[in-house]
């Protein structure tokens, strides 16, 4: 009887600038973590991004999405050139499209201080910032995208973008940051889910935030307080330390995931994961850099981690336990180069490019 190795179907969506470069440094990862894990991650690349809205006409290919359904796991680089806009003058941001067509409505994105690598705060406790912030992602302020209007001309011209904020697309967002601190809880850490609004302000906010307090009811064990999102801005730069899980609408989760990957040091070690029931995509919380795309200093850590979460995503989903040993190996493996002072990312002042990063990780595999 031979063996088959277990295999699993990866869509890989390089896009533009270093979306690309980081993807490159992806694939070389799986392809050396794969023998220690006896899988098979099959990745096959597709088109989309901005330089392919302009090479053909459109930014995410029906093919491309056609895989992305049928994959078992999304891996995204980053999409969209500033000079690149559509018709209404929006920037071609094709991983929207995705998030909505796909339902993908949890945008996580955990962030924590990593030993060798500085961090802007002073304060000594911010060696131990480890949070993770949960964003709405299909509804929210963005539901407002392609459906904005402006009315009237001149002095009396008025735009108008919608809020929308649904029973269901915010009880399941709750539900998710409430699972997600119980997992966290089971690894020591301390079960607290922050919610984020501006229930002081908005009837819609006010509505969020009696939809979280009716699902925190169905999670005892997890401790909940509330934050107006202008004073969490606020609290994330004082003492992010005390912070577990945060929960809030799409916008202002947009906003809040540059200010906490600002915390441990910019965009270079934040990764990130959308997911829905469904499906699941992993990308960087970055974006396509184009002040440093082409130069090969673009940090790959922020593609690495997410390599790290889609193979924990992969292991609970389909309850293969060495898919999640690959994700500690990922994750230790970084803290031990960093840690070493082996290799240090030119955004924190180092010079060690993107191959040198990923051949300091492969390497303590
Ligand atoms: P988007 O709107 O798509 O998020 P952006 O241009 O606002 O894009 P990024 O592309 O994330 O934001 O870039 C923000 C800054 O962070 C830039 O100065 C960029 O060079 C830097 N940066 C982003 N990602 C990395 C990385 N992986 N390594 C080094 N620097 C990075």
């Amino acid at each position: 009887m031979g063996t088959m190795t277990t295999s699993y179907d990866i869509a890989v969506l390089p896009g533009d600038g270093i979306g690309v470069e980081v993807t490159d440094a992806a694939l070389a990862l799986l392809r050396a973590l794969e023998p220690r894990m006896g899988r098979k991650l099959v990745c096959t690349l597709h088109p989309a991004g901005a330089q392919h809205f302009v090479d053909t006409g459109h930014a995410l290919p029906d093919s491309t999405l056609a895989a992305c359904r049928q994959a078992d796991a999304i891996l995204f680089g980053a999409m969209g050139l500033p000079h690149v806009r559509g018709a209404d003058g929006t920037e071609v941001i094709p991983q929207l499209d995705i998030r909505f067509a796909l339902d993908l409505y949890a945008g996580v994105r955990p962030i924590r201080t990593w030993p060798g690598l500085p961090v802007p705060l002073s304060n000594p406790r911010a060696a131990d910032i480890d949070l993770v912030l949960v964003r709405e992602s299909t509804e929210g302020l963005f539901y407002a995208r392609g459906r904005g209007r402006i009315e009237g001309e001149g002095d009396a011209a008025c735009a108008f973008d919608t809020m929308k904020i649904t029973q269901r697309g915010t009880s399941r967002v709750c539900d998710f940051a409430f699972q997600l601190a119980r997992q966290r809880k089971a690894q020591g850490r301390r079960g607290h889910v922050t919610n984020v609004d501006k229930a002081n302000v908005f009837m819609s906010m006010a509505f969020w935030r009696r939809v979280f307090e009716e699902r925190a009811r169905a999670f005892p064990e997890i401790t909940t307080e509330h934050a107006y999102v202008d004073a969490m801005a606020l609290n994330l730069v004082m003492r992010p330390w005390q912070y577990d899980v945060l929960v809030t609408e799409n916008m202002f989760g947009d906003i809040l995931s540059d200010l906490i990957a600002a915390l441990v040091g910019g965009m270079g070690m934040a990764p990130s994961a959308d997911i829905g029931d469904a499906h699941a995509l992993f990308q960087p919380a970055h974006g396509t850099a184009p002040d440093i795309a082409g130069k090969g200093i673009a940090n790959p850590s922020a593609m690495l981690l997410s390599v790290a979460m889609m193979l924990d995503w992969l292991a609970v989903r389909h309850a293969d336990a060495a898919l999640a040993d690959g994700a500690r190996a990922i994750e230790r493996a970084l803290q031990e180069a960093f840690a070493a002072g082996a290799v240090r990312p030119y955004d924190f002042g180092g010079k060690s490019g993107t191959a040198d990063i990923v051949a300091a990780v492969v390497e303590r595999l």
